[in-house]
């Protein structure tokens, strides 16, 4: 079946599952292409450069800044993060579909860039479609946080505050989810997924 490529943008408060449920989706759709921001900070855990993240230097990060290499960026509990816009062009002109996870700002960004800059014959704004996922109480959040242990105490907090500053922004998202139950929150992004590219 002919398919129209998305442009799909994904943010959620660190510990929502975001990751988990953008590696199924990458798995059940192979013309989706996963954006690797740009990011100044430090890798975690077993993350490697080039595939999580590109991790840069704060001054290299600042010449693609220059070079207007990004389509947006914003820093994020303390650290720079940004998506390339070359990328994301290429992708979408061979016909395939574009994955970001990035934070409410960056989204906003991204959503008025497409939205305002774009004429509406663009492939970027066509296929463009954006979903928050919410954790399903801010207890359960605190306790996914916790029981990663790749956080110290006072990133865990840092995140939880930051968590409610984005989850007051959901609604200017187009699709809210609410990753209660993995199985089901994967099936309505599937849903979202289907219905924005023709599938269903
Ligand atoms: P983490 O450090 O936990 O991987 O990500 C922290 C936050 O940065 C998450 O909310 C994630 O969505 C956001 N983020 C990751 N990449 C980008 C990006 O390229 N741009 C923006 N604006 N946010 C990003």
């Amino acid at each position: 079946m002919k398919t129209k490529p998305i442009f799909l943008v994904m943010s959620a408060p660190s510990g929502c599952g975001k990751s988990t449920l953008i590696d199924l989706l990458l798995q059940e759709y192979p013309d989706l292409v996963y954006s690797i921001s740009c990011t100044t900070r430090e890798p975690r855990g077993e993350e490697e450069d080039g595939l999580d993240y590109h991790f840069l230097t704060v001054a290299r990060f600042r010449e693609l800044l220059a070079e207007d290499a990004f389509i947006e960026h914003a820093e994020v509990h303390g650290n720079y993060y940004g998506t390339l816009k070359k990328p994301i062009e290429e992708v979408l002109a061979e016909g395939n579909s574009m994955i970001l996870d990035i934070d409410v700002a960056g989204a906003a960004k991204v959503r008025h860039y497409v939205m305002h800059h774009l004429p509406v014959t663009d492939p970027l704004r066509q296929g463009y479609v954006d979903v928050f996922i919410n954790p399903p109480s801010m207890e359960e959040l605190r306790a996914r946080l916790e029981g990663r242990g790749t956080d110290a105490p006072d990133v865990i907090e840092r995140r939880l505050a930051n968590a409610e500053g984005e989850m007051a922004r959901a609604g200017e998202y187009m699709y809210q989810v609410v990753n209660d139950d993995l199985n089901l929150a994967y099936k309505r992004l599937c849903d979202i997924i289907d219905v924005k590219s023709g599938r269903l």
